[in-house]
């Protein structure tokens, strides 16, 4: 039986990593500072282990591994990420980054996979609503947060482990990944999530309150596709170069108020108000991921979005019991 470690197992995107690994029969130990928040994990073995400290990584990387999904990391949206929250991100995924990747070649593991962001992508690039990131265009490098500074490192940290040392590593730049099992308040959650939770909140007829002027632009990909697209990535043969994985599907945050609005059948009125809002425009060019695998994430936003919707009206009514 084949073997798999999620580090980052009790959040969103390693939940239904590990969930996904079971599907496929694997042998799987989840390891986070913490277990999932809504729902049992799947995992076989769950550590809960601090990875900023050598020992647990060490020890987490201790069997013989098939495959290594390397998720953990201190981050949130962009209410988190960009309010003083630098210093803490970088110091403690940095300090997850090198252990691991320490740890995983000593421990010879098989792949390893390292997920890395869209915030890596230079802020002069993304100065309009229709800017797009083709993965090449992140050199000369300025991210607009220290949270894509600390990945770039990162990225830069597995890259070189891959050509020193002959290590199997899959480096992935995630786009804005939404769906069920994620947080969605408490000040880390993301646009989505939080867009949902408010006009669940929300009367019909209600206004609900936006940072910025609403004309930024993002592009969101829905859990199973993201999933999909990792599994893949771990598929292909080695030496792959870094993909982008998002959604093409490029809407500014009024439009989706607008839409998720339109799934919840309430009128909801925008109230723009001064906030953080990052770059004003990104989008996932997903050109080479198509050439390279010969796949691309094609399911519409809507889709995603009805699924996110009901998940997250029904915590808001639990939690209102
Ligand atoms: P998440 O915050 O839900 O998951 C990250 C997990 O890392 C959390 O469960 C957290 O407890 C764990 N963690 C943090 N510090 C730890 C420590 N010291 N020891 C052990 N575990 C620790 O985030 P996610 O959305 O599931 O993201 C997973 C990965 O994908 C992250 O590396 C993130 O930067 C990257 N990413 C996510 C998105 C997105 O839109 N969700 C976009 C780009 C990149």
């Amino acid at each position: 039986m084949k073997k798999a470690l999620v580090c980052g197992a009790g959040g969103f995107i390693g939940y239904h990593l590990v969930k996904r690994y079971k599907e496929e029969g694997y042998w799987v130990r989840g390891v986070d500072i913490k277990k999932p928040l809504f729902g049992p994990t799947h995992a076989d073995e769950f550590f809960v282990a601090d990875l900023r400290m050598q020992e647990n990584v060490e020890k987490a990387v201790s069997l013989p591994f098939d495959e290594v999904c390397q998720l953990a990391a201190n981050m949130g949206g962009i209410g988190f990420i960009a309010t003083n929250h630098d210093a803490e991100i970088m110091h403690d995924s940095a300090k997850i980054n090198l252990h691991m990747t320490e740890a995983c070649r000593k421990a010879g593991v098989g792949k390893l996979l390292y997920t890395s962001s869209a915030c890596v992508y230079p802020k002069d690039k993304q100065m309009t609503p229709l800017a797009k990131c083709p993965e090449d265009s992140a050199y000369p490098a300025d991210p607009d947060t220290d949270y894509g500074w600390e990945k770039l490192f990162s990225e830069r940290l597995y890259a070189s482990y891959a050509r020193d040392y002959g290590m199997d590593i899959r480096i992935v730049r995630l786009h804005n990944i939404f769906g069920p099992q994620g947080t969605w308040r408490g000040g880390r959650e993301k646009a989505p999530a939080a867009l949902c939770r408010k006009i669940a909140e929300a009367a019909n007829g209600g206004t609900i309150e936006i940072w910025g002027n609403g004309q930024q632009t993002r592009s969101f990909l829905y859990v199973d596709e993201c999933i999909e697209g990792m599994r893949r990535i771990l598929a292909a043969e080695k030496g792959l170069p870094i993909l982008n994985l998002g959604s093409k599907e490029q809407i500014s945050i009024n439009d989706l108020v607008e839409l998720i609005a339109q799934v919840a059948n309430k009128k909801i009125f925008i109230h723009n108000i001064d906030g953080p809002e990052g770059v004003k425009g990104r989008n996932s060019d997903n050109t080479l991921i198509q050439s390279t695998l010969g796949w691309a994430p094609q399911q519409p936003l809507l889709h995603g979005l009805q699924k996110l919707y009901s998940w997250i009206e029904e915590q808001v009514k639990e939690s209102s019991l």
